[in-house]
């Protein structure tokens, strides 16, 4: 258990719901879902989930709080907002599965082969280097997350992809060797500890 997710538990001990309402973005929103299952019923994808968004909600307030973080239903959702449109209680429904699977990040407690996630992290180890997305190393450790046989045979089969791209100039083989960053690359790094530390802050004024 992390250190962080340790001081929540102590801190919030079995009531799941006022932490997430304390800690997760429009938590404070779950307890006015009234389980009509809408939601359930209207995401594209949710007979595909472990959870529906209805289930998730009923979870927190339930206190399941490990099966809840542990889930990869936030993960699934694609924000297509389908749920949102027809919530009668009006909740930011996307959000808080966005918001959900954020806090469960946190917490070292999000699935740790979950593939939106595994990509959210590359995605983001990826952006804060430069300031910019460098797409072809980003494409090129997507392909290659679940082990390297895994990413020859995807680069076989997008060969062609790769090809067309290189020859229509939409991609550059030069990007290998740095590729292109913000102008104020010092400025970058400064503003994302600072965000680091505000973060850092605010949690801990959570858990005091
Ligand atoms: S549609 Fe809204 S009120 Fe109904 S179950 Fe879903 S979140 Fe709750
Ligand atoms: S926004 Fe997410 S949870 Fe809502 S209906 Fe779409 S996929 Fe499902």
């Amino acid at each position: 258990m992390t250190e962080l997710n340790a001081a929540m538990v102590e801190r919030y001990r079995s009531n799941f719901l006022k932490e997430v309402e304390a800690n997760v973005e429009e938590g404070e929103w779950v307890k006015m879902c009234m389980q009509c299952g809408v939601c359930a019923g209207s995401c594209p994808l949710g007979n595909a989930w472990e959870h529906t968004p209805q289930k998730i909600f009923m979870m927190v307030r339930a206190g399941e709080r490990e099966a809840v973080l542990n889930s990869d239903a936030m993960w699934m959702c694609t924000s297509c907002y389908n749920c949102i449109a027809r919530c009668p209680r009006g909740l930011p429904i996307t959000h808080i599965m966005h918001g959900l699977a954020h806090y469960a990040k946190r917490m070292g407690l999000a699935p740790k082969e979950q593939p939106t996630a595994k990509f959210a992290q590359l995605f983001w180890d990826n952006l804060v280097k430069k300031g910019r997305v460098n797409e072809l190393k980003l494409g090129i450790s997507l392909y290659f997350m679940n082990g390297f046989s895994e990413g020859i045979k995807t680069s076989l089969k997008m060969k062609d992809i790769g090809l067309g791209m290189l020859k229509t100039k939409r991609m550059s083989p030069m990007e290998m060797l740095g590729g292109h960053g913000v102008k104020d690359s010092a400025g970058f790094q400064k503003m994302l500890k600072k965000a680091q530390e505000l973060e850092d802050k605010r949690i801990s004024g959570s858990t005091d």
